[in-house]
């Protein structure tokens, strides 16, 4: 009989359940989407029982499209496992009967930033990080704890356990609270080196091990579903659930992109650059993450907030125009936009743009940073300034990479997903910035890939995670042609040196809006 895996990758703007055969072939998939609530400013939360019900949805869809599909498993035969991947950092508070306190906060709420410069300055920021691997910002659950105590101490006080949306959804499905290694590394709150709870981040936090989840490792299985919710998904109350790791981890594992040397760069968005390595890297100067993926693979690399979503804002304000009648014309407004920066030569005639335009995590890690163009001069023309500004997002992505090659030496290939790789100008430009081969793997849904081969590896269907290499084809590949990698290497070292010496106006001009994030 034939047997299927199914990956769910829990999002921060919707689920998405894929239905894999054993040699990572899809079925079928399906993708639910859910807002993020921002009731007061800096706030970015979601509702737990709705990410539950887009949990739901989306496994019981993507079964249904498979039996539809023929070939697919009737009713869950033949499924061997259902294995999770979720978006890292996100904090639920719960009551002792098992009841929300609060909204899913996710990483993308701001509140804890004071909070977060205080553990930096005063607490013993570097120190933590250095054991925990979770930069100190206000994305990680650690800063939100000291948040949450001091401003809402009933809420802190009457809190049982603190959890993530994972958490939450396997505790409503089994009735178990666990938290895998990878999901617990993104915390702040775990001990890299002892695979455990970190006692000094409890302590500054003001929690005991007894308010977390039994920590596990991502192969962990699950049995026992409560039946109600098994009949409503249309799987057997048997189905293991592999409790699986974060989506970044497995993302890279999606990718095939977990031996030495090859990076997985993911620009959608946002954008992310990763690598694996055997064994826990901290960086001493706090430039990039280190997350568990399995004990002996850990994901090191660095977020950057400003990926595609700087391209759309190209689209929206700068080039309405254009992107209008594109629309008309019934083309795609970024294929008519790249077209035009196509016109233009590589380093847009001495036009750089810095992309910051909602600040940075990696490489700045500075809220206040601002973007800018710089070098303009007469002789440019809005075809100059889209170039620029798709040649700024890669310039960033790129200084990114070079902190994660000074922790984990250096990268040979590089494995692209996400929105960008739409554009053949934009694959080109980043195999010419990063003079590296670039592949685009066929994968789109790696993090649901990623949750599928652990899945596979927990059921001993294959013998180690490294045969999802056979598992992963390529789309395309684009190699470094000279010429260009001349020109932008020209322009780079000004591209990197400009935010040292900006450094002190960012906060002026923030501190002049009333903007000035602290
Ligand atoms: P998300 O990260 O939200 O899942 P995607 O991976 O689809 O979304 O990335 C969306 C981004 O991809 C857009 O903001 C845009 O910058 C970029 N993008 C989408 N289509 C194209 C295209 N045809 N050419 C170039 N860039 C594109």
């Amino acid at each position: 009989m034939s047997a299927f895996v199914l990956g769910v990758d829990i999002g921060t703007t919707s689920t998405k359940a894929v239905l894999f055969d054993t040699s990572g072939g899809i079925l079928a998939q399906s993708n639910v989407e859910y807002p993020l609530l921002s009731p007061v400013p800096f706030a970015a939360e979601q509702d737990p029982d709705q990410i539950l019900r887009a949990v739901m949805k989306a496994v019981r869809t993507s079964l249904e499209k498979s039996v539809e599909a023929a070939g697919g498993p009737a009713a869950g035969e033949g499924l061997l496992c259902v294995a999770f991947s979720a978006a890292m950092h996100s904090l639920i508070a719960m009551d002792k009967v098992g009841n929300p306190l609060t909204q899913c906060i996710t990483w993308a709420d701001n509140r804890s930033a004071a909070w977060a410069r205080r553990l930096k300055e005063e607490l013993g920021g570097h120190d933590i990080y250095m054991r925990t691997g979770t930069p100190i910002h206000p994305m990680s659950p650690l800063p939100k704890l000291l948040w949450l105590r001091d401003t809402k101490p009933d809420v802190f006080a009457a809190a049982a356990r603190f959890i993530s949306i994972k958490e939450y959804v396997l505790y409503r499905l089994f009735g178990r609270y666990v938290v895998d290694w990878s999901i617990a590394s993104a915390s702040g709150l775990f001990n890299m080196a002892a695979l455990d709870w970190d006692s000094g981040a409890l302590a500054v936090a003001g929690i005991d091990r007894s308010r977390l989840s039994e920590l596990v490792p991502p192969t962990f299985a699950l049995r026992g579903l409560n039946a109600g919710a098994a009949a409503e998904m249309r799987l057997s109350p048997d189905t293991p659930f592999i409790v699986g790791a974060n989506d970044g981890a497995l993302s890279n594992l999606g990718l095939a992109a977990i031996a030495p040397g090859v990076v997985a760069v993911s620009l959608g968005t946002s954008g992310a650059v990763r690598t694996v390595t055997s064994q826990p890297r901290p960086d001493p100067q706090e430039r990039t993450f280190c997350y568990a993926l399995t004990a002996s693979h850990w994901v090191v690399g660095g977020p950057v907030n400003n990926g595609g979503m700087v391209f759309r804002w190209i689209r929206d304000e700068l080039a309405t125009a254009e992107s209008e009648t594109a629309r008309r014309l019934g083309l795609d407004p970024y294929d008519v936009l790249t077209k035009i920066a196509e016109r233009v030569p590589a380093g847009s005639e001495g036009l750089i743009f810095h992309p910051y335009l909602a600040g940075e995590r990696a490489p700045l890690w500075n809220a206040n940073a601002r973007g800018s163009f710089f070098g303009l001069a007469m002789h440019h023309r809005k075809e100059h300034m889209i170039r620029a500004a798709l040649e700024g997002v890669m310039f960033n992505l790129y200084s990114v990479l070079l902190s994660v090659e000074r922790v984990t030496g250096p990268a040979a290939r590089i494995e692209a997903t996400g929105g960008f790789a739409r554009s053949p100008l934009w694959r080109q430009m980043m195999a010419d910035v990063f003079n590296r081969e670039v592949h685009i793997p066929e994968s789109h849904e790696s993090s649901c890939l990623g949750a599928a081969v652990l899945g596979l590896y927990a059921m001993e269907r294959i013998s180690s995670i490294e045969a999802v290499s056979g598992m992963v084809g390529s789309l395309h590949r684009h190699r470094p042609e000279p010429e260009q990698v001349r020109r932008y290497a020209a322009l780079l070292p000004i591209f990197l040196d400009l935010p040292a010496q900006l450094h002190e106006q960012y906060e002026r001009i923030a501190a002049a809006q009333g903007e000035l994030l602290r």
